[in-house]
């Protein structure tokens, strides 16, 4: 999951972005209002935890510019002010949650963690099996918090293993809708790419979930829970 952080003070980010990296955030901090702003627009986060008082431009004008520009990234604002006032207003600019300084670190992530699964339940393009997610509107695969790097050949495998929906599919079915049907290379790259993905999706996590069925193909082992 991919994190934007805008706080300016230094110390404070710091340490905060080295317990979300640890925790499997990738983490990016910007300094100021303005580049903050413009860093959001630009890129596509799945979270963002924005302080208030900033530089430039504070963290309600911010949140506001955000929404106008149509970003519905979850917003988590900092504020070291406490007050009803601050709460309405926070939520008014469109924030979805704030959090009150000095706060504590778990309190913070069990609130981020909060976010992302509101987020999710709003996205319908997400393929799940267990701990994994393969959202298909940002391309992004992750287990848990951790998100995983595929290359577009991996993902296109295995969002297709994932749609099966736990039936079994062929190498010529994975062959057709992935490579395209004018593929004339070895058909044993499908197995290849298998591999590739359970290098990444599975073995870091001691987990198995893609079954070979000898002779027929591949499918995914439903999982509700792990
Ligand atoms: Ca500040």
């Amino acid at each position: 999951m991919r994190l934007l952080l805008v706080e300016d003070e230094e110390r404070l980010a710091q340490s905060l972005a080295r317990g979300l990296r640890a925790d499997g955030f990738v983490v990016d901090i910007a300094e100021d209002g303005p580049s903050g702003l413009e860093v959001a627009v630009r890129s596509d986060f799945d979270l963002i935890v924005l302080d208030l008082m900033l530089p430039g431009m504070n963290g309600f004008s911010v949140c506001r510019e955000l929404r106008a520009a149509k970003v519905w990234t979850p917003i988590l604002i900092l504020t070291a002010k406490t007050g009803e006032f601050d709460e309405v207003e926070a939520l008014e600019t469109g924030a979805d949650d704030f959090l009150t300084k000095p706060f504590s670190y778990s309190v913070l992530l069990a609130r981020l963690r909060v976010l992302l699964r509101r987020a999710t339940r709003e996205r319908p393009v997400v393929l799940e099996n267990g701990s994994l997610r393969l959202d298909l509107a940002t391309h992004r695969c992750s287990r848990d918090a951790v998100a995983i790097d595929l290359t577009p050949r991996e993902f296109g495998v295995l969002e297709y293993l994932m749609r099966a929906g736990g039936q079994v599919v062929s190498k010529d079915e994975v062959l057709d809708h992935v490579w395209g049907s004018e593929f004339d290379g070895n058909p044993n790259i499908v197995e290849v790419y298998v591999s590739y993905l359970r290098k990444k999706i599975d073995r870091p996590f001691g987990l198995e979930s893609i079954a070979t069925v000898p002779r027929v193909g591949y499918r995914m082992i439903a999982r509700v829970s792990e």
